[in-house]
């Protein structure tokens, strides 16, 4: 029998050019960079890594730079939101922040029992930040002059945009998540909290939603299961409930699967071992280009070809 599937591991977008990216998640939000590495399907684009001090899962947004691609916007099959979790009582030091940094501020509510702001990033993608008490006592530090005390802790969750919810909830429900909360549309799915960062999803039925995937669009969601073995009985599983899965995919920090569950958005399993420090130590994390092995024969080409990015 498959384990419970804990929670998100990381989320994967499409931005513009690297060192804008950089710039906002890194300086902007004060996350830390924790990987510069390339896309092992593409090695001629970066793959570029951004999470909390310790890289923990449920922390890392990840960003394929494509920067030959048009505007995304939101569409239906997507995770169209990247929920943050900072401290109850930081939103304040964050509209503060934002303000001065001219990022502007596009609602805030309080929905599902959370007070939250929410904002774009700079390219266009959709960020929320949610005040959860839960994390108070999770200890991480801020970059780009963040204050460690208000640094973002890692996901909250994210916001599934779907033609239907009830075929996917019924797959969270066997991922062993249980339904938390529903109120003005969303359906918020939860694991266990107590397993730590991102621990919820929210289902969003909006079948008009017609936009297109591009520069500031999420390409899939990762959740997180402890090693390979409970991977290898989650594949078998979801083969036998007839999805189409891929074989396991080496990530040099995590090994992989991928399918695209029933409303059409591509998930990932990810495991939790070997981690980011597989290849570099805790203290300098992102400051080097990381290849996989395969690619270090080709390093000198691959780093002529990558665009400029200062870290
Ligand atoms: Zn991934």
């Amino acid at each position: 029998m498959a384990t419970t599937i804990n929670g998100l591991h990381h989320i994967t977008a499409v931005s513009g050019p690297p060192q804008e990216n950089f710039d906002f998640y890194r300086n902007k939000l004060g996350l830390r960079f924790t990987k510069k590495t390339i896309n092992f399907d593409d090695p001629f684009t970066y793959h570029l890594y951004y999470g909390n001090y310790n890289a923990t899962p449920g922390s890392s947004i990840t960003f394929f730079p494509w920067t030959n691609v048009s505007d995304g916007k939101p569409n239906v099959g997507e995770a169209t939101l990247v929920q943050y979790a900072v401290p109850g009582d930081s939103l304040d030091y964050w509209k503060e922040r934002l303000n001065d940094l001219d990022i502007p501020i596009k609602n805030e509510q309080v929905y599902l029992g959370h007070n939250t702001i929410s904002f774009d990033d700079n390219d266009g993608m959709n960020l929320e930040l949610v005040a959860d008490s839960g994390v108070n006592n999770f200890k991480t530090r801020g970059e780009g002059g963040v204050d460690d005390t208000h640094a973002i802790r890692g996901f909250f969750g994210t916001l599934l945009s779907l033609s239907d919810t009830q075929r996917t909830a019924e797959l969270l429900q066997e991922f062993g998540w249980k339904q938390s909360g529903n109120e003005g549309g969303i359906i918020r799915y939860q694991s266990n909290p107590e397993n730590g960062l991102g621990t919820t999803v929210d289902l969003k039925k909006d079948p008009e939603l017609n936009g297109q995937f591009g520069r500031g669009s999420i390409h899939h969601v990762a959740f997180r299961v402890p090693d390979d073995k409970s991977q290898s009985e989650w594949r078998e599983k979801l083969i036998g409930m007839g999805f189409q899965v891929t074989p396991v995919q080496n990530r040099d920090y995590f090994r992989s699967i991928y399918f695209r569950e029933p409303g059409g958005v591509l998930f990932e399993i990810a495991t939790d071992i070997p981690g980011f420090t597989h290849d570099e130590p805790l203290e300098s994390l992102g400051q080097s280009l990381k290849l996989p092995s395969w690619y270090e024969k080709n390093r000198d080409e691959i780093e002529s070809r990558l665009p400029e990015l200062n870290v």
